[in-house]
């Protein structure tokens, strides 16, 4: 431990919701500057892997550092999009507001956000494409135009390392195609970006890095050396059906048919 090379490192990590352990004896070194997907099945852990990693959920044991110090350290160099079923959208508040929020942690909360903030928030929301929508309640918003608002406001973090839950979940194809822009443009100015992600078809395409879990730990490194057959199998068990299709677009995933 304590590599300050690396910009997630996770140690022995253990959760518990009830005495029923959902992550168990959890280890991962992150690089700084990639892409990294969690995947594994429903239930697995992924949600309750990065809320641990960022202190929203207690661990049973185990040790988790941000570039080599413990989050409480390392706050603002991390952002944080949560899955949007999570967040109460009926909170009366237009999007440029929920936006400049995500700069109150670097202002403080007596500073009240002036001009500088207004411009970086508006800044943040043209590049995701909602910059016509500043004054609309955050209510009124199609499920992608939601996630293009959360995905604008940790931008405005400017943070180092960029957790999102299913960032791409419900959004319709082209919001996808700006998300993934963003991703990329985000980890080419070496940021790290980790995102539990669903749809294991793209996995190869969006991502560098890869950690398959299910309450345990089965791989994580880069795509080419994690996301084989075989660890796809140790995660979803035989239910892994989309590999015959996946298989004639990549050699990584391996040679037999699944049917
Ligand atoms: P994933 O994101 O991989 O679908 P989660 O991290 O959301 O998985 O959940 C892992 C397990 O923990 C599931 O069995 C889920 O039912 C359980 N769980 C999640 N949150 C809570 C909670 N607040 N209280 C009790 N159990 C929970």
């Amino acid at each position: 431990m304590e590599n300050d090379k690396l910009s997630i490192e996770v140690a022995d990590l253990t959760v518990a919701y009830h005495d029923k352990p959902v992550l168990w004896d959890i280890d991962l070194s992150v690089p700084p500057g990639v892409l990294m997907a969690i995947v594994g099945p429903n239930g697995a852990g992924k949600t309750t892997l990065i809320k641990s990693i960022l202190g929203l959920v207690k661990p049973a044991a185990g040790q988790v550092l941000i570039y080599g110090k413990p989050y409480e350290e390392q706050r603002n160099l991390v952002g944080y999009v949560p899955q949007r079923g999570s967040v109460d959208w009926d909170f009366p508040t237009s999007v440029l507001d929920v936006v400049m929020m995500g700069r109150y942690r670097a202002l403080g909360w007596i500073k009240r956000p002036g001009k500088k903030e207004r411009d970086t928030a508006m800044e943040a929301l043209d590049k995701v494409g909602m910059g016509d929508f500043i004054n609309r309640q955050i209510s009124q918003l199609s499920g992608g135009q939601q996630q293009r608002v959360f995905l604008a406001r940790a931008l405005v973090q400017d943070a180092e390392i960029y957790f999102m839950d299913e960032p791409f979940q419900g959004v319709d194809a082209t919001t996808e195609r700006a998300i993934i822009t963003l991703l990329r443009e985000l980890r080419a100015e070496g940021k790290t970006v980790v995102v539990v992600h669903h749809d294991l078809q793209t996995v190869t395409e969006y991502f560098d890095w890869v950690t398959l879990i299910n309450v345990r730990r089965i791989a994580s490194g880069t795509v080419d050396e994690a996301f084989t057959e075989q660890n796809l199998r140790l995660a979803y068990g035989g239910r892994v059906a989309f590999l015959s299709h996946k298989q004639k677009q990549s050699d990584q995933v391996g040679s037999k048919q699944q049917g």
